[in-house]
């Protein structure tokens, strides 16, 4: 497993890592629906969406939006459309915050700068402020607010900015690889991919050796990111393994037998 250095920011995705990515799901439902019945067509089929979803997350990559489009509005081209009024219905209602998350940023308060990373509204963060998460965000790299999407590595770098340090330093949470996982490590920061929402049920042996390590939800991260030697010893030190602590071990198997990055 690879070594967190010396962690001074930690960057959270939020779909998926933070709230529920049903609740995406909800959105870009209703906003198909919306626009079929605009073309005089029934609702979308759910069974089609379902396929179409989890072979877009399996993947790890391509644009769910744009096949959304092919098929349920019949050209991909219509994808911008799409993405624009999904983002009018788009909500984080109550009780969709994972319940993991404010023991999880409450335990990196005060040790890291914490921000979001995100391709998400605006209003997400009254929806954080409601749900006791806001306090906790000193960078807000949001979309929405900034102006650029992940991929982009403009939002990395203003995150960066914001939080005063440099890539090497700063961990990403997220659970896309191709727009969080990949990004993010190409600028040289560390990643944690989290198996839930648009992530596969079952990634496969290459896209778990993808990020730095992989957790199934955010208890054990603080103990990941703080459990490892002091920056010159990881360095000179070829055997990280030797350092895990039980609870790292447990978060090894949460992602399967093979899951384990090298
Ligand atoms: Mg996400």
């Amino acid at each position: 497993m690879s070594a967190f250095r010396h962690v001074e920011a930690v960057f959270f995705d939020i779909g998926g890592p933070l709230y529920d990515d049903g609740n995406f799901v909800d959105a870009v439902l209703t906003t198909l629906d919306e626009l079929r019945a605009e073309r005089s067509l029934p609702p979308a089929d759910r069974d089609r969406f379902a396929e179409i979803y989890d072979e877009t997350r399996n993947r790890q990559q391509g644009s769910l939006r744009s096949a959304l489009a092919a098929e349920f509005l019949g050209d991909a081209g219509q994808r911008g459309l799409l993405h624009t009024r999904t983002g009018t219905h788009w909500t984080h209602p109550e009780g969709t915050l994972h319940s993991d998350v404010l023991p999880c940023l409450r335990e990196l308060h005060g040790r890291v700068r914490i921000g979001v990373v995100a391709n998400q509204e605006a209003a997400v963060v009254d929806a954080l402020r409601r749900d006791g998460a806001e306090p906790y965000v000193d960078v807000w790299a949001v979309s929405g607010i900034v102006g650029v999407e992940k991929p982009d590595p403009e939002l990395f770098a203003w995150a960066l900015q914001e939080a005063g340090t440099t890539a090497r330093h700063a961990v990403h949470v997220g659970n896309r690889l191709d727009t969080d996982v990949r990004p993010a490590r190409a600028l040289g920061l560390g990643t944690v991919w989290v198996l839930r929402g648009e992530a596969p049920p079952s990634p496969t042996a290459a896209q778990l050796a993808e990020p730095d390590t992989a957790v199934r939800d955010l208890t054990l991260l603080p103990d990941l990111l703080f459990r490892l030697p002091a920056p010159e010893t990881v360095e000179t030190s070829e055997a990280p393994e030797t350092a895990e602590t039980p609870e790292a071990s447990e978060a090894s198997e949460a992602v399967g037998d093979e899951g384990g990055p090298p």
